[in-house]
């Protein structure tokens, strides 16, 4: 019943707009996302929109996983760090395209869920950091891609400094309800940054993320 609704939402939530990256499509078509998804709310995985996960977070919808992972063109031997672990869903579409993962998530509680889902699939090229991704994850930097999965304020200046020259980075940036998607693209050291789609993410919190004054929960 899973491979049908999961073949369905291909057809009509990715191929229907505009996901046509062949690579995005198979691995959006190989990652069991229900898996990922609290079980009362399973019958509900392969709808065209956001679920909640627990800790008032979120699985984004999979017409945005599927857009910010095609907007970072990755071809199979890039170390991408994605901010934002939450279910793991995410790591596991871009553990798919690349050769190795770094996932942070602040929540320890969320973290050790995907940990579970993540290993019970046998992903050996994910690996989740326990800390405030605001800040970057200077130990294996740097990186050819980086993914936010949260909605910044602005862009935090460390994930730009660890990108590798050539290297791309997508965050949603904005205020609460609605930001865009800014993409990022390292040339030496200036920085292009283009705009996309209108989106709405949970608040990135920490030291570059929003403060509870600003954005309650
Ligand atoms: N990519 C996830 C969805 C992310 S929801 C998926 O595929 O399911 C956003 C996540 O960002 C939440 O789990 C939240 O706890 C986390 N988050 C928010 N601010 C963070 C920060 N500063 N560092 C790490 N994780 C953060």
């Amino acid at each position: 019943m899973y491979d049908t609704l999961r073949q369905r939402m291909i057809r009509e939530h990715l191929l229907a707009r505009d996901i046509h990256d062949e690579r995005v499509l198979e691995a959006m078509a190989e990652v069991p996302r229900h898996l990922f998804i609290p079980e009362n709310y399973r019958e509900h995985a392969y709808a065209d929109g956001p679920i909640a996960i627990g800790i008032g977070q979120t699985i984004s919808q999979p017409y945005i996983v599927a857009l910010m992972t095609q907007m970072l063109q990755l071809r199979g031997n890039e170390k991408v760090l994605e901010i934002g672990t939450g279910s793991g869903y995410q790591a596991a579409i871009l553990a798919e395209l690349a050769s190795m993962v770094y996932s942070v998530e602040r929540h320890s509680g969320l973290a050790k869920q995907a940990e579970s889902v993540l290993q019970s699939l046998d992903y050996k090229n994910i690996e989740i950091v326990i800390a405030d991704g605001s800040q970057g994850l200077a130990q294996y930097a740097p990186y050819d891609a980086i993914l936010v999965t949260a909605a910044a304020p602005c862009t935090p200046q460390p994930l730009l400094d660890e990108l590798k020259e050539g290297g791309r980075l997508v965050i949603p940036v904005g205020q609460q309800w609605e930001q865009h998607l800014y993409l990022w693209k390292r040339r030496q050291d200036s920085f292009e940054k283009q705009i996309s789609t209108l989106v709405s993410f949970v608040p990135l919190r920490g030291d570059y993320g929003w403060g509870y004054s600003d954005w309650q929960d």
